[in-house]
């Protein structure tokens, strides 16, 4: 049989309880279509315990399948087009959020995950590498946690003209950014996450954004040695996304050694070298 750190970084993963394995299933961005679900049921009927198991990245793993049925759940799967995968020294399974259907989603992050998976997912690097995208402000603890993250910002910009000074935007802003005075209202820079929230509750249209823009995070890893990672200096655009991937991954590939992550990279050669080398 083939060995099994190979089989674990196809998604079979073996289990403590000897002779049964785990198929880890991928998912379309957090997504699996109704007739997925029903292929994915029969797996769990027929060759496991019934049950499915969800993971925090968006995979699906069906456990106690036996090892001598793999084979034939593997051509079930394959027949059904059912994805598996997502171990081993690679790009994982990347993580997104509900963006493109949340009410505080500021980006269609559906899309921009699927378009990333299509061109990443899988990638053989010196170590594994978790990628997210992420719609708003709301999920900043998420992106922290990742290798390299992206998050969806607005910049907001107060008309101080325009204002009537109606108060609606200090009720329903989450971070207290707006300083009232009598008759004056300010926006503090410092305090406002960039969620967009105030924008469209302004009766005048006083609070004012060019674009959505995304927050860039390196470094960020859990586990045992967990590492937040912080914003980097520049902001970036939606098209720019798979193009400064591209760069964070040949940068990883070139510096780390063997199983080292990005952010024991970032640790030894410095936070400074490394946005130098990748945003010029
Ligand atoms: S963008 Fe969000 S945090 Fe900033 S001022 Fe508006 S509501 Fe507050
Ligand atoms: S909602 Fe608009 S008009 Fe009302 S206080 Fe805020 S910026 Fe001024």
């Amino acid at each position: 049989m083939t060995d099994l750190n190979t089989l674990k970084a196809r998604g079979i993963i073996a289990q403590k309880q000897e002779g049964y394995f785990a198929l880890r299933f991928l998912s379309n961005a957090g997504y699996f279509t109704a007739e997925e679900m029903m292929n994915l049921t029969e797996v769990a009927r027929k060759y496991g315990n019934g049950e499915l198991g969800l993971t925090s990245r968006l995979t699906l793993e069906i456990p106690y399948i036996k090892a001598e049925q793999l084979e034939e759940v593997l051509a079930f799967c394959e027949e059904k087009n059912l994805k598996i995968g997502g171990g081993g020294t690679s790009v994982r399974a990347i993580l997104t959020c509900k963006g493109t259907v949340c009410k505080h989603g500021l980006a269609d992050t559906n899309r921009i995950t699927r378009a990333m998976d299509k061109q990443f997912f899988g990638r053989l690097l010196p170590g594994k590498f978790k990628i997210s995208v992420l719609g708003c402000p709301n999920s900043y603890g998420k992106a922290q946690g990742n290798d390299l993250a992206f998050l969806a910002v607005r910049e907001v910009k107060l008309d101080e003209e325009a204002c009537i000074h109606c108060k609606k935007c200090v009720k329903v802003c989450p971070d207290g950014a707006f300083e009232i005075g009598e008759s004056t209202l300010a926006l503090r820079d410092e305090k406002c996450s960039r969620c967009g929230k105030c924008m469209p509750v302004c009766p005048v249209d006083a609070l004012r954004s060019d674009n959505i823009e995304f927050l860039v995070f390196l470094g960020g890893r859990l586990g045992r040695k967990a590492r937040l990672a912080t914003p980097c200096k520049c902001k970036i655009q939606a098209e720019e996304i798979n193009a400064v991937t591209e760069k964070v991954l040949a940068f990883y590939s070139e510096h780390a050694g063997s199983k080292e992550r990005f952010a024991e990279v970032i640790e030894r050669i410095g936070l400074e070298t490394v946005e130098q080398a990748i945003f010029g």
